[in-house]
């Protein structure tokens, strides 16, 4: 049943019921078309509410449908607002909670809409690299006046509904309904099929005008503005050409114009990429033995063990989403120093009114310093974030183990240690797990889950439902050094340094990495994170692997002192206290004596060698960790990418971007790079995988 058909007095209420969002199917889509030829048929209505059953009126297109010949099958959504517009019997859409896209051009199509307070209004296609395809871009300008509607559009954010209710310039709700609203709907409705039996004619948005009182001058700055942020996606540019045309045209000539950008849009990569985004972000949280409704455990309290620069983040999130923290630490001073952390972040937000005094209050009251350990023992979960020892981390979960309360999930934020062995050190290794957070924990979105050999999958489940919670992006991985994300960046850490050898200087590589899309090149980036923590991993790995080819360069780097921002020069020279990267005359001397003692003759690399040599190392580890299942799926890579490395999110992930540049010719340039004497030849042999897939014309998503 995708749609509901009842009669309340002489009102007719087609009731969307398609779960969970009420997307437009066809079969919803069936369903209104037919319910409105009814209630027209029918002499006893006088006029239509369509409302939505459940959490809301609807949250557009449905997503299930994309793809398939179904999403565009008859009637598709122009037509349902064509059967919509010329019944001859009032039509009044009656919006609660959400009605975006589809959804709200649904409502548009109806001769009169109510909505109940709270409902989030939006117009997102922009954020799939798309706009409104059925008429939103021309009718929304008719009722919400064009630089509102341009503003949800360009934007694709949610404004709230009372804010939309009819006032001068506006009409998108004739009324705001503050009790029950499909009653008040009915009830409207009475009323608007009275005055229409009576002689009033039906108001249609598409005979509304949409008018600028200087729409050249506004276009011309909004088109400067757009272009000002939306540098690597078209779509936002070609939204304000649609809404242009519903100033400049006439209506059916506006929606042949909304159609055709809409068709050109479809077939940017830039859309492309960002829907392989969205799904991808949605398929993150499947996993493929773990099945939708395992039982959970009630995670109601949390304890995290170390106040560092990862506890006091990792706390955070948990008092943000209300659910208490006890933290422990080893000495006064240390729980001092991370309390004072989590104090200024809030006082930070609410110096900025992102945060308010009584939230304020509430967050910091939910927090509960301890340093007696013993303190954990009612925790539901525990979150262990002290020095990466393994010597340490046993010291901690043997305690642990002793004084956790049977069933407590607990996790290790560890960023290289093996979660088999930590899970080891107790007697309850199914219930143990990674959850390796990103610095800082309290801003970024991703959320390694790293699931060891012995995890329950209760606790899978568990944490992942956890993740979206504490609103992290969480995506899981199986143990081996690095996880997916940082064991990918070693190999484009390595790739950066070998450029560095043959010839290119670091702000080379870092202008062609952040001209491909990169917010920041791997040089940058060190300086910014410290050069000395990626030599102390290198002293681990490469001391301990010496047969592991790397390039010296940053260990040079180092042993001058140069440890980034925070030393005042690193692979840059910085000014005191500024953060601008200069070039660094000591740095390119030193890697020319550099190159000499290797005997290298420095060559000139251009940046599409660069950009391919950094993104394929990527893309070569990520699918080793796709065949090794460190990783379940391609697009968990993707996601872990977009959301935890500033990979551009309009190249969709650095396997997206394989595909998109097809296998075949990703495969043939890894065989080059192979054959270049001063690279790791063993590296670049192409994963059996993608040679596999490229072989049969196949892509890795
Ligand atoms: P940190 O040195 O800033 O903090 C560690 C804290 O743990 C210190 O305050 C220390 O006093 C405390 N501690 C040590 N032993 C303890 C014990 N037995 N009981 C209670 N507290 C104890 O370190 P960090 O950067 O927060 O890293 C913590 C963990 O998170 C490490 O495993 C690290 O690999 C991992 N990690 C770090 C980052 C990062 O960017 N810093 C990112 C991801 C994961």
């Amino acid at each position: 049943m995708s749609a509901t058909y009842e009669l309340r007095g002489g009102v007719a209420v087609i009731t969307l019921c398609n779960p969970p969002v009420n997307g437009l199917a066809w079969a919803t889509r069936k369903a209104i078309a037919a319910g409105i030829e009814q209630a027209e048929l029918d002499p006893a209505v006088r006029a239509i509410v369509i409302t939505g059953a459940g959490k809301a009126f609807s949250g557009g297109a449905d997503i299930r449908e994309f793809g398939t010949p179904q999403s565009s099958a008859e009637p598709n959504l122009h037509s349902v607002l064509r059967v919509i517009e010329e019944c001859s019997k009032p039509v009044v859409a009656a919006v609660h909670a959400v009605a975006m896209g589809g959804g709200l051009e649904l409502a548009l199509g109806c001769h009169y809409r109510v909505a109940a307070p709270g409902a989030s209004i939006a117009l997102p296609e922009v954020k799939l690299g798309i706009l409104p395809g059925a008429g939103g871009t021309q009718r929304l300008p008719r009722v919400l006046g064009v630089e509102n509607a341009l503003n949800m559009i360009v934007s694709g954010e949610p404004v709230r509904s009372e804010l939309l209710a009819r006032q001068p310039g506006q009409k998108l709700f004739d009324q705001i309904v503050e009790g029950e609203l499909v009653e008040a709907a009915v009830a409207f409705a009475a009323e608007m099929g009275d005055r229409h039996a009576a002689g009033a004619s039906l108001p249609k948005v598409r005979d509304l005008p949409a008018r600028h009182a200087n729409p050249d001058g506004y276009f011309q700055f909004a088109r400067n503005t757009v272009k000002a942020v939306s540098r690597n996606f078209p779509a936002p540019l070609k939204c304000i050409d649609a809404v242009e045309g519903a100033v400049k045209r006439s209506f059916e000539d506006g929606l042949k114009l909304e159609r055709e950008l809409f068709i050109q849009l479809l077939n940017t990569p830039e859309s492309a990429a960002l829907r392989h985004a969205f799904f991808a972000e949605r398929a993150a949280s499947k996993i493929p033995d773990v099945p939708e409704g395992t039982p959970v455990r009630p995670i109601a309290s949390v304890g995290v063990i170390g106040a560092g620069t990862m506890g006091g983040g990792i706390s955070m999130n948990f008092l943000n989403a209300g659910i208490p923290v006890t933290i422990v630490e080893t000495s006064q001073a240390a729980l001092d120093r991370g309390l004072g952390v989590i104090r200024k972040n809030y006082e930070s937000q609410l110096s900025k009114g992102k945060l308010d005094q009584a939230a304020f209050q509430k967050r910091m009251a939910l927090l509960t310093p301890t340093l007696q350990f013993e303190d954990l023992g009612k925790a539901d979960l525990i979150i262990e974030a002290v020095f990466e020892d393994i010597a340490v981390k046993e010291q901690v979960f043997r305690k642990l183990d002793a004084i956790a309360r049977p069933g407590a999930i607990l996790a290790t934020n560890t960023s290289t240690l093996d979660v088999n062995q930590i899970a080891g050190f107790t007697r309850r290794p199914a219930d143990v797990l990674g959850m390796h957070f990103f610095s800082p924990a309290n801003v970024m979105k991703l959320l390694e889950v790293v699931r060891g050999k012995a995890t329950a999958k209760d606790v899978l489940a568990t944490v992942m439902g956890l993740a979206r919670t504490i609103r992290k992006t969480a995506v899981v991985a199986g143990v081996c050094d690095g996880f997916i994300g940082n064991r990918m960046i070693d190999q484009y850490g390595r790739q950066a340094g070998f450029l560095l050898d043959e010839g290119c200087t670091p702000s080379q590589v870092d202008r062609a990495i952040e001209k491909f899309g990169f917010a920041m090149g791997p040089f940058r980036m060190n300086d910014l994170a410290g050069n000395d923590i990626g030599w102390a991993i290198r002293k681990r790995r490469y001391v301990e692997h010496p047969s592991i080819r790397y390039s010296r360069t940053a260990d040079l780097v180092c042993e001058q002192g140069r440890f980034g921002q925070k030393s005042g020069a690193g692979w840059y020279d910085y000014q005191p206290g500024k953060r601008t990267a200069i070039a660094s005359p000591l740095v390119e001397a030193m890697l020319v004596e550099h190159r000499q003692s290797l005997g290298i003759t420095p060559r000139r690399i251009d940046d599409g060698e660069i950009v391919h040599r950094l993104v394929y190392s990527l893309v070569n580890e990520g699918v080793r960790l796709l065949e090794e299942g460190i990783a379940n799926k391609a697009s968990d890579i993707d996601i872990v990418y977009l959301t935890g490395y500033g990979f551009p999110l309009h190249r969709g992930g650095p396997l997206c971007y394989a595909d998109s540049q097809g296998l075949f010719n990703v495969v043939r340039a890894m065989k080059r790079f192979a054959r270049n004497p001063h690279d790791d030849a063993g590296f670049w042999e192409p994963a059996p995988l993608i040679t596999r897939l490229a072989a049969e014309g196949k892509s890795l998503s």
